[in-house]
């Protein structure tokens, strides 16, 4: 991990601002969906009303979203993320709190941090500035190894999603939201 940046402080205040900011898209994993089908008992045509696809305009992937892989659908690559309601809320909002806690995606489970693996070191960054989240600056440091932690985790999730991604832009001539759902929730490498 990058030593120049160890001595952050982080403690979550619970304030809820992640969860309702229009401009942070929830972006999911096939395990992020395998564990909300799961744990919901949603089939593949249930869970995607759950979600939003994201179509990518122009050639470049938006800022932040670069490591995550965008997947071909019938009306072009898009992100997948769970939805928001019209005022930015994440569907998954109750009252201020989150409705599947313990099944959530992990990019929810690692905010405000994000990986990268470059293919030489693992570096980390933030995904949002203390004007969203209260809870950087605060509380103790946090440790290189629950970074560390955090960033195997985070990591593989996502190569192997990537990996199903390249798989699916390649080989899919149908590529139906629907086909998506159900061939990721029929894959092995997301079993929970
Ligand atoms: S914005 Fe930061 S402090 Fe607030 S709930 Fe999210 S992670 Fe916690
Ligand atoms: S899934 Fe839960 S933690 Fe993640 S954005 Fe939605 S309400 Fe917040």
């Amino acid at each position: 991990m990058n030593p120049d940046k160890d001595q952050i402080r982080f403690e979550c205040t619970r304030c809820g601002a992640c969860c309702r900011e229009d401009s942070l898209l929830v972006t999911v994993t096939g395990r992020d969906i395998s564990r909300i089908s799961l744990g919901l008992n949603l089939s593949a045509s249930e869970v995607i009303r759950a979600l939003n696809f994201y179509l990518i305009e122009g050639a470049e992937s938006p800022e932040g979203l670069r490591d995550i892989p965008a997947i071909n659908t019938e009306k072009g690559p898009a992100y997948i993320a769970l939805k928001k309601l019209e005022n930015g809320d994440c569907l998954f909002l109750k009252d201020n709190l989150c409705m599947i806690h313990v099944i959530r995606p992990m990019v929810c489970m690692s905010f405000p941090f994000t990986f990268l693996d470059d293919g030489h070191s693992k570096t980390w960054g933030l995904s949002a500035k203390k004007v969203i989240c209260p809870g950087l600056g605060c509380g103790p440091h946090v440790e290189n190894t629950e970074l560390r932690d955090l960033a195997i985790a985070v990591l593989e999730d996502l190569a192997i999603y990537q990996e199903f991604v390249t798989e699916w832009n390649k080989n899919e001539k149908n590529p139906t939201a629907n086909a998506i759902l159900e061939k990721i929730l029929s894959d092995s490498r997301f079993t929970i």
